[in-house]
């Protein structure tokens, strides 16, 4: 039986991600899971210094790889917190690393039973990585993962929520998934 397509999973939104009401939102974080600018400040200033507490207990996290902790103040009860690669130009596997971003959030978050998760734009902010080809892999990365999830036909996450803190990322990314619904 044809599982459906993962894609109608997907929703662009336009927002602050630190007011999503969904069981998850993934913060781009930096390797020292200390905290940082952009949205891993909004993160953590929303969620208040327990997070902080629990993030110094985790010993940091390499780049492409996740970890999760409980949301504190947030709406959202759970924070997954990956790393996104730095731009250096396109040839120092920042593509592959970016994808292993959203795949390691979603199997997490699939552990955790988590149903609707919301991520930023890893890496398209201070990391200087393109944002047309961040919100690319970004969408073709979650419809794999979600479809490859949903074998068994019980797909465990409902909605998976990209919340575009800018007009720009709101377009680029609208653009990115309505391409990839045409295809
Ligand atoms: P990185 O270091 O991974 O590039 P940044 O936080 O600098 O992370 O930026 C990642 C993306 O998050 C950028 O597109 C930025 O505009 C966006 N962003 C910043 N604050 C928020 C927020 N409160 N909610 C959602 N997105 C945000």
């Amino acid at each position: 039986m044809p599982t459906a397509d993962p894609l109608n999973r997907l929703v662009v939104v336009q927002g602050d991600i630190t007011h999503e009401m969904v069981d998850a939102i993934v913060n781009a974080a930096n390797e020292s899971l200390l905290g940082g600018g952009g949205v891993d400040g909004a993160i953590h200033r929303a969620a208040g210094p327990e997070l902080l507490a629990e993030c110094r207990q985790l010993g940091g996290c390499p780049t492409g790889q996740a970890k999760i902790t409980r949301g504190y103040d947030l709406p959202a009860p759970w924070v997954i917190h990956t790393v996104g690669p730095v731009w250096q130009g396109g040839q120092h596997h920042e593509d592959e690393l970016l994808s292993r971003c959203y795949r390691n959030s979603l199997t997490l978050a699939v552990e955790h039973g988590i149903r609707t998760l919301a991520f930023p734009a890893i890496s398209a902010g201070v990391y200087g990585f393109p944002l047309e080809r961040a919100a690319e892999i970004a969408i073709a990365t979650v419809a794999a993962t979600l479809d490859q999830t949903a074998a068994n036909d019980t797909p465990t996450i409902a909605q998976v929520r990209f919340v575009c803190f800018s007009d720009r990322a709101y377009q680029v990314y609208q653009t990115a998934l309505s391409e990839a619904l045409d295809r």
